[in-house]
């Protein structure tokens, strides 16, 4: 008899279950809207020419080898991505109270930041995140220990954001709450909030002396404009707040594959900041020993360098616009079906996703008879459709609703 009898079967991972029901299904015009993965126009995934270029300087490169990295990472890397989501003229940056750690793309971030919260922090402190949030956010702060609550989010009704509600949950907190924040493109909502909000937000988390923790999984894919998407963290950072802030590039640079990410820690002081980093280091030493190179040779190449820089930037918008022309062409077809219902958050939502109140029901209908695969939360991946089926899946949801 096995020692592991009593281990019981753990459930699938919903989204990937999905996917991989998506594949299985013989029926030729399928539409994937499940993972959070960018398409082009023909429906395939994007190896961004800016990705092919550096990719090739990075191979072609006489002195490449397959030593070990060091602990945190290849070092231009991580300062170069302080500078990505801090901005090049960041004070925390030239004050030298900034540090990135590599890590296994916003995942890998997440949990480091995660794991030396738990250490550092009194033991009784809570995480906050939103709901709804990304699957994986409460998983991650659990697995390191924590006990998880949430706050508001999403005004159902309004579908839009439910700001009331998230500040009076963060008044209420205990002080010094650990408060994930998505920095842009909220997922699943497609829901950020305004300049104005997140200045409120700010206000409160200063009252309590909550620490913000920053996921950024979209910058430069939700506007088209890194700064832009960046602007939440800034402005946290112009507070005076220390914070961390988890850097994803799967998404950005079509790496998901490669695993390429940063932990960028904000502290009021470069020594703080300088122990933060010993403690990452000890943290990854013991969990994967270093990360790895590849993909961060790639983003590196591009980001210590103005011309790729520029490129990237222009590739980010062809990304951005054509999830935005997605939006609507998904709203026109809707508005020209007469489908019943409202339709206007479709084109208000920003980023991969768009939330669209569809229910766990409709979600159901339309993968068992429309073969469109989608999350059970009505949330759909934008990047999914294309000139090609968009027409196809707002007569499906045409259906479905009425
Ligand atoms: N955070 C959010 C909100 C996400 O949507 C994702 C990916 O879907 C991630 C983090 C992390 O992704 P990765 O580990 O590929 O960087």
């Amino acid at each position: 008899v096995s020692i592991f009898r009593n281990v019981p079967l753990a459930p699938p991972d919903p989204i990937f279950h999905l996917t991989a029901n998506y594949k299985a299904d013989p029926f030729p015009d399928k539409i994937d809207l499940g993972i959070g993965a960018y398409r082009d126009e023909a429906g395939k995934p994007w190896i961004l020419p800016v990705v092919q270029k550096a990719e090739a300087l990075v191979v072609g490169d006489p002195q490449l080898d397959h030593e070990y990295l060091p602990i945190l990472g290849l070092k231009a890397f991580r300062d170069a991505s302080v500078r990505v989501i801090l901005g090049a003229d960041s004070p925390a940056v030239a004050e030298g109270r900034a540090v990135g750690a590599q890590s296994i793309s916003g995942t890998g971030a997440l949990r480091i930041g995660a794991e030396f919260l738990r250490r550092f922090r009194d033991a009784a402190t809570t995480v906050y995140i939103s709901n709804p949030t990304w699957g994986n956010h409460r998983a991650i702060f659990e697995d390191a220990g924590f006990a998880v609550q949430t706050y508001p989010y999403w005004d159902a009704a309004a579908r839009g954001l439910d700001i009331d509600g998230l500040l009076a949950a963060l008044r209420a907190a205990p002080q010094q709450s650990i408060i994930v924040l998505h920095a842009c493109a909220h997922n699943p909502t497609g829901v950020d909030p305004t300049a104005a909000q997140w200045r409120q937000i700010a206000e409160v988390c200063r009252e309590r002396a909550h620490f913000p923790f920053f996921d950024c999984a979209y910058q430069g894919f939700a506007s088209g404009s890194l700064d832009r998407d960046a602007a939440a963290v800034r402005a946290f950072v112009a507070d005076g707040f220390e914070l961390f802030v988890a850097q994803s590039y799967s998404k950005n640079f079509g790496l998901y594959g490669e695993r390429v990410g940063c932990l960028t820690v904000v502290a009021h002081e470069p020594a703080v900041a300088q122990h933060i980093e010993s403690q990452l280091a000890k943290i990854t030493r013991a969990m994967i020993s270093n990360p790895p190179s590849h993909g961060a040779r790639i983003v590196s190449r591009v980001i210590t360098d103005a011309g790729l820089m520029a490129q990237w930037q222009r590739e980010l918008e062809t990304m951005a616009g054509r999830i935005r022309a997605m939006r609507q062409a998904l709203f026109t077809h809707l508005q020209q079906l007469g489908t019943p219902g409202t339709w206007q958050h479709i084109v208000d939502q920003i980023g991969m996703f768009s939330y669209t109140g569809l229910s766990p029901a409709q979600c159901q209908t339309l993968i068992d008879q429309h073969h469109v695969y989608l999350s059970s939360n009505g949330r759909i991946s934008m990047a999914g459709l294309n000139e090609g089926n968009v027409e196809r899946f707002a007569r499906a949801v045409d259906q479905v609703v009425r």
